[in-house]
């Protein structure tokens, strides 16, 4: 039997593994002790616990234990890459390259360096969401100290060409960050490989527990060193002071572990899934699919349906589907999605748009379920709307206002 409602925002949050709550579990009631606690059984327990989480994350990006900062999360991390970068090297320039369509936290924190008097360069997107390489590179100046370009969009799940922006950074001796925290665990991601400096995650994007991510930080050619963001005690290396959350912990590299045994199984489940429900939706008329379609996360696809309202279409069925609009809905206004607005995307296909998070619980009867229900909420959205008529009866809607 069908449990409603269906859960299809599993880019905004994914569920809790039940294996990574089992391998919390006795990190709350049994084993509490205080990683840094050097002087008891507890402590070294709990140390223990936390080197062994350490590894796990490591190894599911190719990293060293060593380079791994733990974190409250992708925004905690996000923001001690880019401050501590900026902050660390202040003396060879100010100078930060990023784009338009990189999540808030790095945003955000772009915006509050440039108060400080950092000079950021937002690199535009094409129609797929993909960033212009020669124009990455046109944008390098001896200042530049920072490029940071985002692995996968949360949004539209596009990938960025990340090997060829971080030869271009290499060639030019600047450091590349990437916040991978939607293509950590979904997609094989390799620091190595990928020529990545500092790269972000979060536990609970990827079947773990909220609050808790990190920050990988290379260590060896070049070695990457930070301005602390938080003090007190020491702890990461001095990276990031504070006691460290043991269980999230735990459950953070038991989250990587599994995801490193199951991505391929994952995905191979998973895509058929995303791609008949976006075959089934493209059915019907002036349906798009926005950003690129060859180049994304196996689990998104963000959708658009000309002449419906997002908004209005959700409410017909909310109460029995989770997912998000292409609107970001403050207390004061709806916005269109930013996303997809610097996709080219005018702002009633932007408010017309559903993106869908598919992920590892997610079944084909949820799927049947969903096309079932949007295909009618649409149709019957249509049916009663006066634009939908006109454009049926052939008036040229883009020409009139
Ligand atoms: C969710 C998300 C974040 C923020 O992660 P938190 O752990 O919730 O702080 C940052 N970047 C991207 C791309 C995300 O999807």
């Amino acid at each position: 039997m069908l449990q409603l409602p269906v859960y299809l925002d599993n880019n905004a949050t994914t569920p809790c593994d039940p294996r990574v709550v089992a391998a919390m579990l006795p990190y709350f009631t049994e084993v509490y002790g205080n990683a840094a606690s050097r002087s008891h059984p507890f402590g070294w327990a709990a140390e223990e616990a936390v080197d062994y989480a350490r590894e796990q994350v490591a190894k599911l990006i190719g990293a060293e234990p060593k380079e791994i900062v733990f974190t409250s999360g992708a925004t905690e991390a996000v923001n001690l890459a880019i401050k501590g970068v900026y902050e660390m090297y202040a003396g060879k320039g100010q100078h930060i390259i990023t784009a338009v369509t990189e999540h808030k936290a790095v945003l955000d924190t772009c915006k509050h360096l440039e108060k400080q008097g950092a000079h950021v360069t937002w690199l535009p997107v094409n129609r797929d969401g993909e960033i212009d390489l020669a124009e990455l590179e046109a944008a390098i100046t001896p200042q530049t100290i920072l490029i940071s370009i985002m692995y996968a969009n949360n949004e539209i799940g596009v990938i960025q060409p990340i090997r060829a922006i971080s030869d271009i950074a290499r060639k030019h001796g600047v450091l590349f960050m990437t916040d991978a925290t939607q293509a950590v665990g979904k997609i094989p991601v390799d620091v190595n490989t990928d020529g990545i400096d500092l790269l972000t995650l979060s536990a609970h994007k990827m079947y773990g527990p909220k609050g808790i991510g990190a920050l990988y930080v290379r260590r060896r050619s070049p070695r990457v060193k930070l301005t602390a963001q938080i003090d007190g005690g020491g702890h990461e290396r001095g990276m990031r002071s504070g006691t460290l959350n043991v269980p999230g912990i735990v459950g953070l590299g038991k989250a990587c572990e599994l995801c490193q045994a199951e991505m391929t199984a994952d995905t191979a489940r998973i895509t058929p899934m995303r791609d008949h429900l976006e075959k089934a939706l493209l059915e019907l008329e002036q349906s798009y699919v926005n950003g690129s379609i060859s180049h994304r996360l196996p689990h998104t696809t963000n959708l658009s349906f000309k002449y419906v309202e997002g908004e209005a279409l959700m409410m017909g069925f909310n109460k029995n589907i989770a997912l998000s609009t292409g609107s970001a809905c403050t207390s004061a206004s709806l916005e269109p999605s930013y996303v997809l607005k610097a996709l080219g995307l005018s702002d009633d296909l932007a408010h017309a748009s559903l993106r869908f998070g598919l992920g590892r619980f997610t079944t084909d009867e949820q799927i049947d379920y969903a096309i079932q229900t949007i295909t009618d909420a649409v149709n019957k959205l249509r049916s009663m709307s006066p634009i939908w008529e006109m454009y049926k009866d052939g008036v040229d809607l883009d020409t009139i206002a």
